[in-house]
Parts: C-alpha cells; sequence; structure tokens
C-alpha cells in the first residue's frame, strides 16, 4: 500500500482548475463540471428517480426553530449581524459544547458563526496551510476537502479507510505524516463511509499531530447522528485541545441543510486566524437564521436522542432492502449514508452504474471513487453510498425499485 499521492499542480493551471481538479469536478466530457452532488441530483429530477444520491432531508426540521426565524426576520433581524456572528448563538454554541462534551470555549474570543460548516473548513485550511504545506485527510474524503486544499496551495496527502468497517491502517497513517503535514483535516462521524472513529484511533492522530506539530480540522457536522455509539469530539482528548478547530454546523442536526448556519470552536490564536480569513469570503452568514439555530441548539436532551434514534430505524430499513437487492452491506455507525458493494452483483464499476440506475431502477446514490484520488478510487471502485435521510415509505419504495436490479443488469 501507498498511502502518499501528490497531486500535481502544473504552474499553468489557474488555481480554480487545481481546485477543480483536487475535487474530482472533472465533468465525464473531461471539461470542468458541476460536482457530484448536482450531477446525480440532476440525474434523478430528469428521471424521476428516488434521490438517495445528495445527503438532504425530504423532512425540514423542528417547526419552533422555523418559527423563529420567521419571528427574527418580523423583529427586524435583517442586516449584516457582527463578522463573528451574534452573541446569542456564539453562547449558544459554547452552552452546547459544555452540555455534550464537557468542553468550555469562551463564547466571546473561541467561538465564530461561519456560513455553514463549508466555509468553517475553508476559512480554516486558508488560514493555516499553503504552497510547500501537506494537508493529510482520510480517503475517501468530502469533496469539499480536496477543492479547498487546493485553493490553498498545499498538497493533499490521503491515508486509506479499508472496508468493512472504514478505520484506517495505523501504519499508513504513521507513514504519511511528516515534518511538512500543517493540517490533519478531520471527518468524524465520516462521510462517506459512515465510521465512527473510536477513542484509540483519534488519540493516534492527537499523538501524531503532536509529534509533527500539526493542526487539527475537525469536521463534525454529523456528531449528533451517531447509532449506538458516542460520537467523541477530538478536542476532548488529551493534548488536543491547544491544536484543535473544531466545525459543525445547524444543517444535519436540525434538518435545515439549506440554511447553512455553521460555527467553529478552538483556542483563541486558532479561531481568530479563521475568522480573519472568514471575513473577506462572506464577512457574516444569515442573521435571522442564527438567532432561530441559538434556539435549536438549546432543545432539550430528548431532542436530540429522537433524531438519532429515527434515524437508526431508517437505516436499518434502507440496509435491509439493499441486501435483498443483493449488495453487501456496510452498515454504518454514523451520518446518514450507507455504503454498498456492488461487486456481489457483477458490478465492477460504480461509477457507471450510478450513471445507468436511475433510468435502470429508478434510485439515484452516489459512487465512492469520487471521494478520492485515483490510487483510492481504485481501492473504491464497486462501492456505491445511499442516503437514507428520507420518509420511510420513500425509502421502503427504492428497497422494492433495488429488488428488481440484479434482472435488469
Ligand atoms: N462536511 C461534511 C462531511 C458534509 O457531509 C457536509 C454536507 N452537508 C458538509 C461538511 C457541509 O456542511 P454545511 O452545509 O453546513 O456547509
Ligand atoms: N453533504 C452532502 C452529501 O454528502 C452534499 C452537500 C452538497 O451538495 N455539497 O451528500
Amino acid at each position: 500500500m501507498h498511502p502518499r499521492r501528490e497531486v500535481s499542480t502544473p504552474m499553468a493551471t489557474a488555481p480554480w482548475q487545481r481546485a477543480a481538479l483536487g475535487a474530482n469536478l472533472l465533468g465525464s466530457d473531461g471539461g470542468l463540471g458541476v460536482t457530484i452532488f448536482e450531477e446525480m441530483t440532476a440525474l434523478a429530477v430528469q428521471t424521476g428517480a428516488i434521490n438517495l444520491g445528495q445527503g438532504f432531508p425530504d423532512e425540514d426540521g423542528p417547526l419552533e426553530i422555523r418559527e423563529a426565524a420567521r419571528a427574527a426576520i418580523s423583529a427586524g433581524a435583517n442586516q449584516y449581524a457582527p463578522g463573528k456572528g451574534i452573541p446569542e448563538l456564539r453562547e449558544a454554541v459554547a452552552a452546547h459544547q459544555e452540555r455534550f462534551y464537557g468542553l468550555t470555549p469562551d463564547p466571546q474570543t473561541e467561538v465564530i458563526v461561519t456560513t455553514g460548516a463549508t466555509e468553517g473548513i475553508a476559512a480554516s485550511l486558508l488560514a493555516f496551510a499553503g504552497p510547500g504545506d501537506e494537508v493529510l485527510t482520510f480517503e475517501p474524503f468530502y469533496d469539499s476537502y480536496g477543492a479547498v486544499i487546493g485553493l490553498s496551495g498545499a498538497t493533499h496527502v490521503t491515508a486509506p479507510l479499508l472496508a468493512p468497517d472504514f478505520l484506517p491502517d495505523m501504519a499508513a497513517l504513521e507513514a504519511v505524516f511528516n515534518e511538512r503535514t500543517r493540517v490533519v483535516l478531520l471527518n468524524n462521524p465520516h462521510n462517506p463511509t459512515g465510521a465512527v472513529f473510536p477513542r484509540n484511533v483519534l488519540q493516534r492522530v492527537v499523538d501524531l499531530a503532536r509529534k509533527h506539530d500539526s493542526i487539527i480540522v475537525t469536521d463534525e457536522v454529523y456528531e449528533h447522528l451517531t447509532f449506538g455509539v458516542s460520537h467523541i469530539p477530538v478536542a476532548s482528548l488529551p493534548g488536543a485541545a491547544e491544536r484543535t478547530i473544531t466545525i459543525s454546523s445547524a444543517g444535519k442536526t436540525f434538518s435545515l441543510t439549506g440554511w447553512k448556519i455553521g460555527w467553529l470552536s478552538g483556542p483563541e490564536d486558532l479561531v481568530s486566524a479563521a475568522r480573519t480569513v472568514k471575513q473577506f469570503l462572506t464577512y457574516s452568514s444569515g442573521t435571522p437564521f442564527q438567532s432561530a439555530i441559538a434556539t435549536g441548539l438549546s432543545l432539550p436532551d430528548a431532542f436530540y436522542e429522537g433524531i438519532a434514534a429515527d434515524l437508526e430505524h431508517k437505516r436499518d430499513i434502507l440496509s435491509q432492502g439493499l441486501r435483498a437487492a443483493g449488495f453487501d452491506v456496510f452498515s454504518p455507525q454514523g451520518t446518514y449514508f450507507v455504503n454498498v458493494d456492488t461487486a456481489p452483483l457483477g458490478i465492477s464499476d460504480a461509477v457507471d452504474l450510478a450513471r445507468r440506475l436511475p433510468a435502470l431502477v429508478g434510485v439515484a446514490a452516489i459512487p465512492v471513487p469520487v471521494f478520492c484520488h485515483p490510487e483510492g478510487a481504485a481501492r473504491t471502485r464497486s462501492l456505491l453510498r445511499f442516503a437514507f435521510c428520507k420518509k420511510t415509505g420513500v425509502l421502503e419504495e427504492a428497497a422494492e425499485r433495488l429488488a428488481t436490479l440484479s434482472g435488469r443488469l
């Protein structure tokens, strides 16, 4: 196994092209295309397929949060919010970190609000990494990571997550760290694999980051979507807090992916560096939605337990259907994605299958190789990701349709 791959970045290539290359945004015609999520959603709309590709819920989050946004608009919260976010939301984020994890960021200096987790990731990466640096992620990796690392000018190196449990090979992880590893960009719970990393894996990452003086940027947007296991924020581990930026957002927890309210927390020096960049990306983020999300973060524990239990049930419905359709199913411990191996159906190319699946059976999914560099893509060639954040009736219908697949290949 050779876990490291350097993306070649020829001088003649513009930064946005390098970013697109890093994110596997090359369209099927070889030109620069849209993200895989856009492509598969468009295909689902075109064919009338059930869209289990792009991960977004088909039911909106709690009414009281939506009403709080309406009330904030009526009350005049319609001009720029402070760049670092309204105090009410920063305080709610700090209280959330303490309630669930015992972390105590100072809402004045150690928390900022961002335009979704996506901006928190971009601001952090652009603040900490540049040409000559390496940014380490696991592979497969969420698509925006490759793009933003490309924009920063740093080199993207990866350590593989291997089926069936998608935990890293520790030796490969250690081998990829070196004195140029400026940032380790973690994602836990992990999209697309659904892995929830146990304490020993996270502690190893922290120890290696300390050894090589790397900053940890951790994307924990699925923190409340775990099944039978607890999410451990890496910032809570010994040796981590002083070098870790923790990022999350309202999209997944509250089923409000269109609001794009996110936040990050960590030590003041790291948070201020990310804030400086954030000022010039968006300056500030949706004022009335910020106060509504502060309301959401204050919901009782029962709300958080409820969303996880509901999703676990949905995971089981879809997983059973996928198994009945003949796939090998890798049951996730977190997120709202389940991955399958299509090889038992005689399929070797999941990208090709994903493009044909909507027309074949009326279901859309995302091929896992698109979350990889070429070496990782070869390793995950037959894997396909399905989203289960949909109504149970929709998942049952999708399962019925998928059951007909083997007869149509
Ligand atoms: N990180 C991961 C791992 C994701 O799956 C997503 C997808 N929604 C995001 C970040 C983006 O979050 P947001 O919509 O809050 O920008
Ligand atoms: N996070 C979502 C997913 O993985 C997609 C978000 C997007 O379309 N950029 O499906």
